[in-house]
């Protein structure tokens, strides 16, 4: 019985000094946090939040310390109605040097807009993991939507802008379910030939677990050298926080993030919010990882923003008392 007792203390130990180790090398590593809620936020609301609104959320998003914001998509008008005023909005976003504004795309035709708008300077191309999803939400294959999505790197880089990759159904597909990592993995290789800025994993429907993301993360990294990994994650089924966890554990060094967890869409089932700002930033300031961001101004603006959407929002950490 002592044996045993002392047999678990040791281990115990064991594990918290591996701990300890993990800890102190990840302790005081910046991670970049990137604002989506005025693109991914927004996309699936069924009323149009008016453009003025759009950009007091862009304006508070620099308040509170976030530098790339994804500010908008160049997409088909008919098919994202909420999105129409991307041009416009563009053309008053606030003049910044330290602040990247990002524009999503999904071809050549998204990218020109984006491009013609004068103010994005980063591209954000978008590749999906199956057939059965890239027809349905771009019109493109899997091989044809990367292919698109590095054509859209180089457009990019020519204007004198950057341009990042999102590889999206990471985790899950909704036709096809479990995505094989290897797929994800021969993917992202790809990718990072078209020197991106990054490449992004993003779980659309939101159905990765914390080993999973483990695993994807690392050995996606292991697979594209230098190239840094963002990581999105949708908090449909109440992982999406232990999910960035377990990202920035594996090195992530970008986490996309929704001011009040907006996103998703009442009229489809399944599709919930983005993992939400404040409880993002909430967690790696509790937990020993800069950011930039203040979690008091995101409070306040989450408050703000539950104002204009007229209905509680699903983040955690506005809504419970500060701590
Ligand atoms: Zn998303």
């Amino acid at each position: 019985m002592v044996f045993v007792y002392l047999e678990c203390y040791v281990i115990f130990n064991l594990l918290n000094d591996s701990r300890q180790i993990g800890a102190k090398m990840l302790k005081n590593r910046m991670v970049e946090m990137v604002e989506v809620g005025p693109r991914d936020g927004l996309q699936n609301e069924a009323t149009i939040v008016p453009t003025a609104d759009k950009l007091q959320l862009i304006r508070h998003a620099i308040g509170y310390g976030v530098r790339r914001i994804e500010v908008t998509s160049f997409v088909n008008p008919a098919k994202v109605p909420q999105l129409a005023d991307a041009e416009d909005l563009v053309a008053m976003l606030p003049e910044r040097d330290d602040v990247t504004y990002i524009g999503l795309v999904l071809n050549r035709r998204g990218a020109d807009r984006a491009i013609a708008s004068g103010r994005i300077d980063e591209l954000g191309a978008v590749c999906v993991t199956s057939d059965s999803f890239g027809i349905r939400n771009q019109g493109q294959s899997s091989d044809e939507s990367l292919a698109a999505a590095m054509e859209i790197v180089g457009l990019a880089k020519a204007a004198g802008r950057s341009g990042q990759i999102t590889i999206a159904t990471a985790f899950g597909c909704p036709f096809e379910g479990r995505v094989p990592i290897d797929r994800v993995v021969e993917m992202a290789k790809r990718a990072a030939d078209a020197r991106p800025r990054e490449i992004a994993l993003a779980d659309t429907i939101g159905v990765g677990v914390p080993a999973q993301v483990s695993e994807l993360v690392g050995r996606v990294r292991e697979a594209i050298g230098d190239v840094p990994v963002r990581v999105h994650f949708h908090n449909t089924r109440g992982t999406g926080i232990a999910n960035v966890w377990a990202a920035i554990n594996e090195g992530a060094a970008t986490v996309d993030a929704s001011l009040g967890g907006l996103g998703g869409c009442p009229f489809a089932p399944g599709a919930a919010g983005n993992v939400a700002t404040e409880d993002v930033i909430y967690m790696l300031d509790q937990s020993g990882f800069p950011t930039g961001v203040a979690l008091p101004q995101v409070v306040d603006a989450a408050a703000w923003l539950t104002g204009v959407m007229g209905r509680p929002l699903p983040a955690m950490v506005s809504k419970a008392p500060a701590f």
